[in-house]
């Protein structure tokens, strides 16, 4: 196994792939990607693989625009599939103070450049037939918004890496980062040490793990999320625009003939992942179809079809949420070289072209093109959060995605 590298990327998910793909394409010789299961095999591959591109803040929406030009350019630029629909969303809100964040979206996104307006509930009708009017309150029509194959994205990274000279090592699981002085001199994993200056810490539902063994901490939860995919439904063309009820926070989009839809439903489910023992893996974790019916029943009156279609899949993972709702990238100021791409707040598949790219120039460069202290763990302060806020705040982020007040 390799000894020496000069950067190590924990986790082979779409946020560490993308940052081994982009340190490779930058010129880094020894790029070490390590996960402790199969390449790309863990949340990852199990997302719903929405871009959505009205954000809450300037730098968020620069970001997952950068980041779906990169989604268009993945082939171009990786030389790996993946396939995408540029499909635009209908963001709806069924009450008067929802309607007033969609105005309020519609001004900063337009501002920003984005493709958004308001349109009336028929006109939205209109472009996706399985919603119905009523009940609604106004929706938002973004011209900008996409979905992709979310299986393709991480492993396609990886390859491309592996090919641009990075070495792949799955089924070795880091056990401890080396610290030296306050210094990272390396990884133990359980098939013995490598030794670099640099490591990411990008592994998903277990990056708190790999960081405390190490007495480094991060404020973030791991936070179940499912979705159901049905058996094809007549008219669910591919390029629908996808649709979002705000209160309810409820998403549905076109997959293969059929619909994609899930929920972040309003109390979460949240992992220790030290309780789940060294063997876990995401396709362990256990499903619980009666929440997505609970919501099924919620949005009835606009979304008829989702308790009329046979269900095909039923799939979920274990993103992770931060108090603030802001991913975690970059470097953690308590230790030189360690560095984190995580906190991913359920939307880290679709921004990894940009922050992967981001967080490799932050390596290479000692800055990042753009600003991005907003993201670093150093914005929590040390043990400025007890575990019991930490988790009723990453439940009201997660629940108020879709901007709900
Ligand atoms: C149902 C669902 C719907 C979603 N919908 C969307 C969406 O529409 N749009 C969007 O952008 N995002 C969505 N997400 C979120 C998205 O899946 C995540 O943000 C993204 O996949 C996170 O990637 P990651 O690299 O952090 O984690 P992962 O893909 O889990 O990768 C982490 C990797 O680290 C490895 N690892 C862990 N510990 C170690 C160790 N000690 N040593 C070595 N390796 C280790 C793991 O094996 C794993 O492969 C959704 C998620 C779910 C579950």
């Amino acid at each position: 196994m390799t000894s020496q590298a000069d950067v190590i990327v924990i986790g082979s998910g779409g946020l560490g792939a993308a940052t081994a793909f982009h340190l490779v394409k930058r010129g880094v010789k020894r790029v070490a990607l390590v996960d402790k299961h199969d390449i790309g095999s863990q949340t990852s591959p199990r997302a719903a693989g929405m871009v959505s591109c009205v954000r809450k803040s300037e730098l968020m929406i620069n970001l997952i625009k950068l980041a779906a030009e990169k989604i268009k350019r993945f082939t171009e630029d990786t030389g790996q599939p993946l396939d995408w629909i540029h499909s635009g969303s209908l963001k709806v809100a069924r009450r008067a103070q929802d309607a007033d964040v969609i105005d309020s979206d519609i001004a900063r996104g337009r501002g920003l450049g984005l493709d958004v307006e308001r349109i009336s509930p028929q006109e939205a009708q209109r472009l996706n037939p399985f919603l119905e009017p009523e009940g609604i309150v106004a929706v938002m029509r973004v011209g900008d918004d996409m979905y992709f194959d979310p299986s393709q994205v991480a492993i396609g990274f990886a390859r491309a890496a592996e090919i641009g000279g990075a070495t792949l090592l799955p089924h070795t699981a880091v056990t401890r980062v080396r610290i030296d002085e306050g210094e990272v001199t390396g990884v133990d994993t359980d098939r013995g040490t490598i030794r670099a200056p640099i490591v990411v810490d990008a592994a998903g539902a277990w990056t708190r793990q790999v960081a405390e063994a190490s007495g480094v901490r991060v404020p973030l939860v791991p936070t179940a999320q499912q979705l159901f995919v049905t058996e094809p439904v007549e008219g669910a063309r591919a390029d629908l625009p996808m649709v979002r009820i705000m209160d309810a926070a409820v998403y549905m989009r076109p997959c293969d003939g059929g619909l994609l839809w899930g929920v972040y439903e309003e109390h979460p489910r949240f992992f220790d992942m030290n309780g789940l023992g060294d063997g876990f893996q995401i396709k362990d974790m256990p499903l619980d179809a009666s929440v997505l019916w609970q919501y099924a029943e919620d949005v009835k009156p606009q979304l008829p079809i989702l308790l009329k279609a046979k269900v095909r899949e039923h799939r979920g993972g274990i993103p992770t949420m931060t108090a603030d709702g802001q991913h975690i990238v970059g470097p953690t100021p308590a230790v030189r070289g360690f560095f984190f791409a995580s906190g991913c707040n359920v939307a880290g598949l679709s921004i990894s072209p940009a922050l992967g790219e981001a967080l490799a120039a932050w390596i290479i460069d000692g800055a990042p093109p753009i600003d991005l202290t907003p993201l670093t763990v150093a914005r929590f302060g040390p043990g400025s959060w007890s575990e019991e806020q930490l988790k009723q705040q990453a439940a009201w982020q997660y629940r108020h995605f879709y901007g709900a007040v």
